[in-house]
Order: structure tokens, then C-alpha cells, then sequence
């Protein structure tokens, strides 16, 4: 028991967690509340098998300074990967793996995109059906709803069909990074 009064923090995402373990080391006396079943909050790691997989944050880029996590993790002994990082993310759907990149190829943007997005939202139920509507291409389809569960922490049968503009959000990065990386060529690349 302490001297201090207690404290609530409340979210166990990486600042809830980092908070509430700093303020307890510090003599506080801590409670933490979480909303959901799990810590981590938009860190999130899947296991199948004997591999894993982030849905979550996971890098440290080294254009940033990351003292403070750095920090942290020495502190916890916890050991960095570090990594050159080409745009080869690889999507894993049952033991088949796809280049990230290679999902858009065969989808037909329409033009004005959110607004296409907005309309079949007005329809749907929920984000699941928007993301069916859309992209009917089940490589695509499944891959948007990870990026949407991961992203929002719940299945788009249960995320509210507003969520298509984080939809198209979170498209639109990946678009842009498929584009960018495509312009400098590394599609050729990867292949020699
Ligand atoms: C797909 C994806 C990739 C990412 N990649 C990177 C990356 O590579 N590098 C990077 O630096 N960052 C990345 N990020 C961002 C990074 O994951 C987040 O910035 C960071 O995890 C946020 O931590 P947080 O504690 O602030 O918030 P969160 O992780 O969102 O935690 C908030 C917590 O509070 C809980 N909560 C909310 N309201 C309540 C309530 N009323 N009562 C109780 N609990 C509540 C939530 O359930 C949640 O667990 C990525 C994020 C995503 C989704």
C-alpha cells in the first residue's frame, strides 16, 4: 500500500500500459481499465502455427527518434528486429501468400470513389457488407477486413457502416504505396 492516491488509467494500449507501468514504478498506486477482452489495443499479434503475424503497429522507422520506446524495451529486455523493409509485404490467406501489392491489380476504382463508398454505406447494415460490395475479389475482400479489424479492434460485422471513410482512408494509403513503390520500379526489381 502506498501513500499516493490511486490512479486510474483507463485503455491498455501501449500509452495506458507504458503509463500505468511507469506510474507504478514510481510508487503509484495503479488501476487500469480496458474496454476489451485483451491489452495491446492497436498492437495486436496472431499466431497459426508455428508463424505469427502483426496486425498492428509494429515498426520503428529510423527517419523518427524512438528514445522513448527504445528506452522501454531495454528496460524490459526486449529485443528490436531490425530489418531493410522493401514494400514486399506478403498477404497470408490459408498458406497461400500474396504480395500486398498484387491485390489492386485487377480492381476498378470507381471515380469518385467515396462517394461510391457513401452510397452503398446508405445501404448496408454494417462495414462487411460495404467491404462485399466493393470488393467482391476474396483476396481483396478479406484483406480490407483485416485491415479494418486490426485498424478499428472489432470484425466489420460489428463496426457501424459510417467506417466506410476510415474504408476508404486506409485504401487510399495502400493505393498510394502500391503507386509509389511500382513507380521506382520494384515490382522489376523483386524479380531479378
Ligand atoms: C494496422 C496498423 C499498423 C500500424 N503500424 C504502426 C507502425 O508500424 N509503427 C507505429 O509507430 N505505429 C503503428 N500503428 C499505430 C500504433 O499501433 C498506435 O499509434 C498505437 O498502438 C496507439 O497506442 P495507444 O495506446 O495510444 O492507443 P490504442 O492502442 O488505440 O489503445 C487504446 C486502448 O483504450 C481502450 N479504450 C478506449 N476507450 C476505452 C474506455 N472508455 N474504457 C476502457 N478502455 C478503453 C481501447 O480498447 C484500446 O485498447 C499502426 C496501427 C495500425 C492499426
Amino acid at each position: 500500500m502506498s501513500s499516493y492516491p490511486r490512479i486510474a488509467v483507463i485503455g491498455a494500449g501501449l500509452a495506458g500500459l507504458t503509463a500505468a507501468y511507469r506510474l507504478q514504478k514510481h510508487g503509484y498506486d495503479v488501476q487500469l481499465y480496458e474496454a476489451r477482452q485483451r491489452p495491446g489495443g492497436r498492437v495486436l499479434t496472431t499466431y497459426e502455427g508455428e508463424g505469427y503475424e502483426e496486425l498492428g503497429g509494429k515498426n520503428f522507422n529510423n527517419a523518427g527518434a524512438p528514445v522513448c520506446s527504445l528506452r522501454l524495451m531495454h528496460e524490459l529486455r526486449l529485443e528490436a528486429q531490425t530489418a531493410d523493409l522493401n514494400f514486399n509485404a506478403l498477404y497470408v490467406n490459408k498458406n497461400q501468400l500474396t504480395p500486398a501489392f498484387a491485390l489492386l491489380k485487377n480492381f476498378q476504382e470507381p471515380a469518385d470513389f467515396l462517394g461510391h463508398l457513401e452510397a452503398i454505406a446508405q445501404q448496408g447494415k454494417n462495414l462487411q457488407e460495404v467491404i462485399d460490395a466493393v470488393f467482391p475479389n476474396p483476396d481483396l475482400n478479406q484483406f480490407f477486413a483485416s485491415v479494418m479489424r486490426s485498424y478499428e479492434g472489432s470484425d466489420p460485422c460489428s463496426l457501424e457502416v459510417s467506417c466506410y471513410d476510415t474504408l476508404h482512408m486506409l485504401y487510399s494509403l495502400f493505393k498510394a504505396r502500391v503507386t509509389q513503390f511500382a513507380a521506382k520500379g520494384w515490382e522489376s526489381k523483386r524479380k531479378t
